[in-house]
């Protein structure tokens, strides 16, 4: 056990475990490596005391994320609702990994999730999870929901339960979740849990490649069309934003995560304390915040785009056109021309 970390007691979820024979854990939509990193981490732990483990997701992972051990046996409730809907009704137990309300699962989902008669548990890092878990492991300072997920089986007295399937899931997890361990890092523990991670025999560079270095050439030609022809920058309100219609998207051939990360590249500059990228997609435009130090992008999310998360990393959604969008931005950022102009950089 490593004694250093964080311990808590989870004797109540490990009491769950001992009782459920078909467990189902569930990503939150439009997946990303922490959420289908943790829960596949979690089935390749579970499924060696012989329970019975599904995985599903609202919508299929970002190609860069599909080699994950076990992803190709997730079931994608986009694509088979039905198979969902009964794996759910006749769980014994439901995990909600990397979210903290059903509605994050998507419209199909949030029914079936609330519906379950099963126990419900969270394993999350966000802010203000919902009642309606029976247990939840929450906590906002972790850098990933796969630190908690580490912590967890930890706890437990298990990490000779963590082999190379679960170290490469819960690697990629702390990875994407953490920029490669350039934010969201509030102690030592990621690093600790890393090494421990390594220790297990996963080939690192291997799994940054594949994560990476997997660009189409669609999506670096959208990247650098992106920063060279769309990126607005105001200097003297330190902030930066990329907007990208749906008929430039279809221009450079998108698919799901040809964007993600893309939002980075404006918080790249210097002197810029926050960046947004606006998507166009089939019914609304979405958001997505990115921030440096002290300024709080979730809560500009969450007040004026129906959205949230973490301080420095969150998104949201417009429901007006892109142009109404971006006026409806620039009004509102200058607001905050204070805070801006105060975070020390
Ligand atoms: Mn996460």
């Amino acid at each position: 056990m490593l004694k250093d970390l964080k311990y808590n007691k989870y004797q109540n979820i490990s009491q769950l475990l001992k009782n459920a024979q078909k467990i189902v854990l569930t990503a939150h939509a439009n997946p990303d490596g922490d959420t289908i990193g943790s829960c596949l981490a979690l089935y390749h732990y579970l499924i060696q005391f012989g329970h019975q483990v599904t995985v599903i997701s609202p919508n299929e992972a970002p190609g860069f994320l599909q080699w994950l051990p076990y992803y190709n046996q997730v079931i994608i409730y986009d694509a088979d609702n039905q198979k969902v809907e009964s794996e759910i009704k006749n769980a014994d137990l439901i995990f909600a990994i990397d979210y903290n309300a059903f509605h994050r699962a998507g419209q199909g989902m949030e029914d079936l999730l609330s519906n379950a008669s099963a126990k419900k548990v969270m394993i999350d890092h966000h802010p203000n999870p919902d009642n309606l878990f029976d247990e939840k492991i929450s906590d906002t300072s972790a850098s990933s929901t796969a630190e908690l997920v580490f912590r967890f089986i930890n706890d437990l007295g298990h990490l000779d339960k963590i082999n190379k399937e679960v170290a490469e899931n819960l690697y990629v997890g702390l990875l994407t979740d953490t920029g490669s361990f350039s934010y969201s890092i509030n102690s030592d523990q990621p690093y600790k849990i890393a090494a421990f991670l390594y220790n297990t025999g996963i080939d690192l560079q291997v799994i940054n490649q594949r994560i990476y270095s997997t660009f189409t050439e669609s999506r670096l030609r959208l990247t650098g069309y992106a920063i060279s022809e769309k990126l607005v920058v105001n200097h003297s309100l330190r902030f930066a934003y990329i907007s990208l219609s749906k008929e430039e998207l279809n221009r450079f051939i998108y698919q799901t995560g040809d964007t993600e990360g893309l939002v980075n590249y404006a918080l790249a500059m210097e002197n810029i304390v926050a960046a947004v990228l606006l998507t166009e997609k089939d019914d609304k435009i979405r958001l997505s915040f990115r921030s440096k130090g002290d300024f709080a992008v979730n809560s500009i999310a969450n007040k004026y785009f129906e959205g949230g998360g973490h301080r420095n990393a969150a998104g949201g959604n417009s429901f007006i056109s892109m142009e109404e969008t971006i006026k409806k931005l620039n009004n509102i950022i200058p607001l905050y021309i204070a805070e801006l102009n105060a975070v020390q950089l």
